[in-house]
């Protein structure tokens, strides 16, 4: 596939895909190297805010998945001690008309199947499955990657290549980078409880959020509303790599033995539970070097206390395609100017959703307090604290 308009990406997730079409748009050739052998529905639920939606509707990809997101009415916080509400956050249709997209709940695998749709539907995007980038090499046309599959290893030449491989980035590591992911003491944990057997109030489409000392539990519908995403994330010291470990019911219901009796319920509901060690990087948006840049968690991996993982590698795909959009850009300034774009942001939302997993998991008096600071706020508020995370634009 090798031309001068050609973009190796490395990996087929929310970022990779998303990068894929935002770069075919602008006349690249796109080969997508992905690891897995499918893109099969793994993981729960997904938000994506309309920073990300934007993103989405400009490369026609919401018409995909509107029979299945849901749309919050708002959000409503509450507290683990007492059950009662804190605050309610009314989203619903306002939230996209102030924004100019909406806010949608979402399982993972509706969202990547929806890009890998629109990418099998674009002559000029190759997804090669089942083939690992395991090391590159720079020269003056660009680079040589080595792709392993079941037939053996292979070489694939390009221009550019992108690293959208994840939180255990190889493309970071050849890249020179010899820091690690830093494992941040908790562990989230999922389920997906059909919504026809919880009670009525959580099949409404709102985002419940509950506040508990050194954890907390967040649920909302999501696949049109046929499905509850239940999210439990705790204080934790268990810190595999990866994510879908199998975790102990019990040991999940130890943890919130002391909680509201309808938290509780829920919790209880599930047999089996998933779970996933939460890590981030201490440098977020680390620089790439000649043709080589990253997007997504390879670059600036998310604690989820602010549901913006995915969010952010969408809007690093409509960056990357808007600086390498003129037809004689020279790619390493380009890149280099990427990289230089998204830097604030990037650290900025890493930052908050670090903030936030401390305030979430507050206890005692401190908890008191934040309760009471939320309550006072209000709803309306505590959304307009995030009016520069939701009033994004590419440019
Ligand atoms: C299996 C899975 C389940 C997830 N479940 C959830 C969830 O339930 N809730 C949630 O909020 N977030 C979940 N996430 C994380 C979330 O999707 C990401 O944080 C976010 O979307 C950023 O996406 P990304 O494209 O940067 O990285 P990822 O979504 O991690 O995608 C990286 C892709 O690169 C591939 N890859 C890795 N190394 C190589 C290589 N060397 N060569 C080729 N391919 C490679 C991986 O197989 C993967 O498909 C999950 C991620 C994965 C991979």
């Amino acid at each position: 596939m090798a031309s001068s308009r050609t973009i190796l990406i490395a990996g087929a997730g929310i970022g990779g895909l998303t990068a894929a079409l935002t770069l075919s748009r602008i006349g690249y050739r796109v080969l997508i190297a992905e690891q897995a052998s499918a893109l099969s529905d793994v993981g729960a639920g997904i938000q994506l805010s309309p920073n990300a939606t934007h993103v989405l509707q400009a490369l026609g990809v919401t018409d995909r998945l509107a029979a299945t997101a849901v749309v919050p009415a708002g959000l409503s916080i509450r507290s683990a001690r007492s059950g009662a509400e804190i605050a309610y956050m009314p989203m619903g249709p306002a939230f996209a008309f102030r924004y100019g997209a909406p806010y949608w709940m979402l399982h993972r695998g509706d969202l990547q199947a929806a890009l890998a749709q629109a990418v099998s539907e674009h002559p000029d995007i190759e997804l090669k499955l089942g083939a690992r980038i395991e090391d590159f090499a720079v020269h003056a046309h660009g680079v040589t990657a080595q792709l392993r599959d079941a037939r053996g290893v292979t070489e694939e030449r390009a221009p550019i290549l992108i690293g959208a491989d994840g939180l255990w980035s190889t493309i970071r590591t050849r890249l020179g980078d010899p820091s690690k992911p830093v494992f941040r003491e908790r562990t989230a944990w999922r389920a997906l409880i059909p919504a026809s057997v919880v009670p009525e109030e959580f099949r409404q489409p709102v985002t419940r959020l509950w506040l508990g000392g050194n954890a907390h539990l967040v649920h909302y519908p999501v696949r049109g509303g046929t499905l509850i995403n239940v999210v439990a994330i705790v204080r934790d010291r268990w810190k595999a790599p990866g994510w879908s470990a199998p975790g102990s019911r019990d040991e999940l219901l130890r943890r919130f033995r002391r909680w509201p009796k309808a938290a509780r319920a829920l919790v209880e509901i599930p047999e089996s539970w998933l779970k996933w060690a939460l890590f981030d990087r201490e440098e977020p948006g680390f620089r790439g070097h000649g043709p080589v840049t990253l997007i997504g968690d390879a670059s600036h991996p998310m604690l989820p206390f602010l549901a913006q993982g995915a969010a952010m590698a969408i809007e690093d795909a409509a960056v990357l395609a808007r600086c390498l959009a003129s037809p004689s850009t020279d790619p390493e300034p380009a890149l280099r100017r990427y990289e230089a774009i998204r830097h604030a942001r990037v650290k900025r939302v890493q930052q908050e959703a670090r903030a936030n997993s401390r305030t979430y998991h507050m206890a005692g008096f401190a908890a008191l307090a934040r309760n009471m600071t939320m309550r006072l706020m209000g709803g309306e508020r505590l959304r307009a604290r995030y009016d520069w995370l939701y009033d994004w634009r590419p440019d």
